[in-house]
């Protein structure tokens, strides 16, 4: 079974995200929670990241192509706990992150795509948005931050920007993280009981969470019009940290196969250098 194929959007698919259980595991059970070192799922994260770490390693290398990831999703959907999974297997060398917030002055007077092209990655890398372009049709539709003909174009625009990119050798994956309105509600309460979690916390949160249903309206267009062969979208079911961070990992180590990145040949003369070494 290919996680990428159970979990990608097809092209042009209205989305009700409704449809989409938050909870699915794809037959995977765990009990990851007891830490019990021959658990099946454990073994297989550990399995999948060292094979991530293989294959950026190798990608690196090859300095020839790149990989862009897309994190988006509600507050407190795990956007930063997947970037740690994620990152556990990578090397700081050539996976990075960028995060994208409210729009610096600077960055207002340029078209929405300009900070964001100034963040993909060079060739070799590996680079995680955490939030992205799509805030422009996301929190910027829902609070009207701009007029309603402004963002309606710009499922258009992020379509060409992002086939331009993987025309130039960016391979494209968008995830969005799915949680359900009751997770959320826990993971809030479960902030507010931990100390080293209150951080993390910001009464905006709350406000946020009371546009629930005009953010799903808003994923839902984004995740439908955006969905595109060359850069897709998966749905990750992402009420289960756990199988969250598989997924994630899944799909990459499987974009990562795909792509099949090659070390160079040598430009060297080995048998000569062998000679030479004292
Ligand atoms: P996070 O919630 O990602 O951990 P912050 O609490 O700093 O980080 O939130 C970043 C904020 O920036 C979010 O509220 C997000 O909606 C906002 N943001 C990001 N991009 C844009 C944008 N293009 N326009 C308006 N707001 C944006």
């Amino acid at each position: 079974m290919k996680f990428s194929k159970e979990l990608a959007v097809p092209p042009h698919k209205k989305v009700r995200l409704k449809d989409y259980d938050t909870c699915e595991t794809l037959g995977y059970e765990t009990e990851h929670e007891k830490g019990d070192d021959n658990d099946k799922v454990d073994v297989l994260m550990e399995k999948t990241i060292r094979r991530l770490d293989d294959l950026q390693y190798t990608l690196y290398a090859e300095g020839k192509r790149s990989v862009l990831i897309v994190l988006q999703g509600m507050d407190t959907a795990g956007k930063d706990g997947t970037i740690r999974h994620v990152m556990s297997g990578a090397s700081p060398q050539s996976c990075k992150v960028t995060s994208f917030k409210v729009p610096s002055t600077r960055e207002r007077l340029h078209d929405f795509l300009w900070r964001i092209h100034q963040a993909t990655p060079e060739n070799g890398e590996i680079m995680i948005f955490n939030r992205s372009h799509y805030e422009d049709v996301l929190v910027v539709r829902v609070h009207d931050l701009v007029p309603k003909k402004v963002w309606e174009d710009r499922y258009d625009e992020i379509n060409r920007f992002e086939k331009y990119l993987t025309e130039n050798g960016t391979t494209i994956l968008k995830f969005f993280l799915h949680v359900s309105k009751g997770e959320q509600k826990k993971r809030i309460e479960a902030r507010l009981a931990d100390p080293s979690k209150h951080w993390k916390l910001s009464e905006a949160d709350l406000k946020e969470r009371e546009y629930w249903d005009d953010y799903t309206e808003a994923y839902e267009a984004a995740l439908g019009k955006c969905s595109t062969k060359y850069a897709p979208w998966f749905i990750i079911p992402a009420d289960h940290k756990w199988f969250r961070n598989l997924a994630v990992s899944k799909i990459i180590v499987e974009a990562l196969e795909d792509m099949d990145p090659k070390y160079p040949t040598p430009q060297i003369d080995i048998a000569r250098m062998k000679r030479l070494l004292k």
